[in-house]
């Protein structure tokens, strides 16, 4: 029962303005509020941006950046004398090994990731002129809402945050809702190792992301869009803010609030999103019901990715049939990561449906000798260089036990332990579990213990006797997605590279 009065929208900036979990700041936080002392600490001690000492370099130790060299840097960085802290996946794995400053900026020097070149042909075109003459939203609010959704529906657009759900299913369902105080709420909290194609659209196309963000609004009937970034992006941030600086006002029945993010994968779950704006743990809700009956505030809810909704305006602009024929196996275009063990890291616009070996081309080919890939980063396991030619699509990932997600595509050569690798991705999945459900909370821990035993004791094979039975539990009684599939790297590692294992 919340408070009357209380408004826990503000807890977390003011937490941040205060200072983070320190002595006395829950308690000034919870006057300020009327929040109660013991959720505001709740609160505080969730998020890493709040609940970390503030003076550290933080240092990536994705699966990336490890592979880059995350720890010699950490080492040197110590030697240096510098405060450092390691952290999960910071979203730089084209620049990889990544390292952020305290005032949450990129340490100087760090590689800059390649783009696929300008064209015509591309739907989201990272390269291209950033338009604010917003022209798409003229002909969407010309042709009306339902056009607007036959044209999504006409171009197969899947949701680009890692589901693939049919993008045209969720704006209807919004639009039936008998509720018409409606949001729309764009997830740019884009943490999933390997994965920084949302970061770039920011950057290089944010009016794309805002125009994409107006239509959405203004079919579902919304008067507030809330744009939820990754706190670790303050770039992305800036530029956002500019843009609707820039064009905002062409929008003028249209509230956008970019919201920023205080370091949490877990928040990238759409309903542990919610939570997070409205000022608590970002901690993910039982559906149904789905966000698009009772989102946020208990409102019909039109979340999207970000690449999502920049895909919005060309289709607009082309007509859903010209997406729809952009694609190979899968409807239209997709900005695939590709991080690892390739010459050139970086956000590569394709067909969807390539496989592994036409995206490294297109990023300058492999360093040394293929032998894993995760195609949709950690949560998708990995697979076997035997799997080079599978379609990097949707469908077809799904039905070989993996997932394309959201495209965050990681190269290993055969330098590579499968089993250490493993381990990194597993120390990934303990750190970020919320802890809400056993399975997942307990489980994590368990498959992570697993492997350091298998180290510990020479690479004992019968520390892993109990993996599949763990991730059995963990698939079948988790809340969420990240329970569902955070023992994917250990499992599919056991399955595909058995010999790293003494089998
Ligand atoms: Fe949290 Fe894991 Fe449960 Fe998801 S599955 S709600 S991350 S504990």
């Amino acid at each position: 029962m919340e408070k009357k009065g209380a408004n826990r929208k503000v807890v977390l900036p003011l937490l941040e303005e205060h200072g983070g979990v320190r002595p006395g700041v829950a308690r000034r936080v919870a006057a300020e509020t009327g929040v109660p002392e013991a959720d505001v600490y709740g609160v505080a001690s969730f998020y890493t941006l709040l609940s970390g000492p503030g003076h550290e370099v933080r240092v990536c130790q994705g699966l990336s950046c490890v592979l880059a060299g995350a720890e010699a840097k950490i080492a040197a960085l110590k030697a240096a004398g510098t405060p450092v802290r390691a952290v999960s996946c910071l979203g730089q794995c084209d620049r990889a090994p990544a390292a952020i400053d305290p005032e949450r900026e990129l340490l100087p020097g760090a590689p800059s990731g390649a783009r696929t070149p300008s064209s015509d042909d591309l739907a989201i075109d990272l390269e291209g002129e950033d338009d604010p003459s917003y022209a798409a939203f003229d002909t969407a609010r010309d042709a009306g809402p339902d056009w607007v959704i036959e044209q999504l529906k006409l171009a197969g657009l899947q949701g680009r945050g890692g589901a693939g759900f049919p993008a045209h299913l969720k704006w209807d369902a919004v639009r039936g809702q008998a509720e018409l105080e409606r949001y729309v709420v764009v997830n740019a909290d884009e943490g999933e190792p390997g994965t920084f194609k949302d970061r770039e659209i920011m950057i290089h196309r944010p009016h794309l992301v805002i125009e994409g963000s107006a239509i959405a609004a203004w079919v579902a009937g919304a008067s507030t869009a809330y744009i939820y970034v990754r706190g670790e992006f303050r770039d992305c941030i800036r530029a956002l803010e500019a843009a609707i600086a820039d064009g905002g006002h062409r929008f003028d029945w249209l509230d956008f609030e970019v919201v920023e993010g205080h370091g949490a994968y877990i928040c990238g779950e759409e309903t542990a999103l919610l939570e997070a704006i409205e000022g608590r743990r970002g901690m993910p809700r039982l559906k149904p019901p789905y966000p698009t009956q009772k989102g946020l505030w208990g409102k019909p809810t039109l979340m999207n990715n970000v690449e999502t909704l920049a895909c919005v305006p060309a289709i607009i602009r082309r007509g859903g049939e010209w997406f729809r024929a952009l694609g190979r196996t899968e409807p239209g275009t997709k900005l695939y990561c590709v991080s690892g063990h390739v010459q050139r890291p970086g956000i590569y616009e394709l067909p969807l449906g390539v496989s592994l070996d036409e995206l490294v081309a297109a990023a300058g080919g492999y360093v040394g000798t293929l032998r894993a890939f995760s195609p949709g980063g950690a949560s998708s396991g990995f697979l076997p260089a035997s799997m080079r030619d599978q379609p990097l699509d949707f469908g077809g990932l799904a039905k070989r036990g993996s997932m394309l997600g959201s495209a965050g595509v990681v190269v290993l050569n055969d330098t590579v332990d499968m089993a250490e690798a493993a381990r990194w991705q597993q120390i990934f999945f303990e750190d970020e579990s919320c802890g809400q459900c056993a399975p997942c909370r307990i489980g994590c821990r368990v498959q992570r213990q697993a492997i350091d035993r298998f180290f510990e004791q020479g690479r004992d094979r019968s520390a892993l006797a109990n993996v599949e039975a763990v991730a059995w539990e963990m698939d079948a009684g988790s809340i969420c997605g990240l329970g569902m599939v955070a023992s994917a790297p250990l499992t599919s590692a056991l399955a595909y590279f058995q010999e790293d294992f003494g089998d």
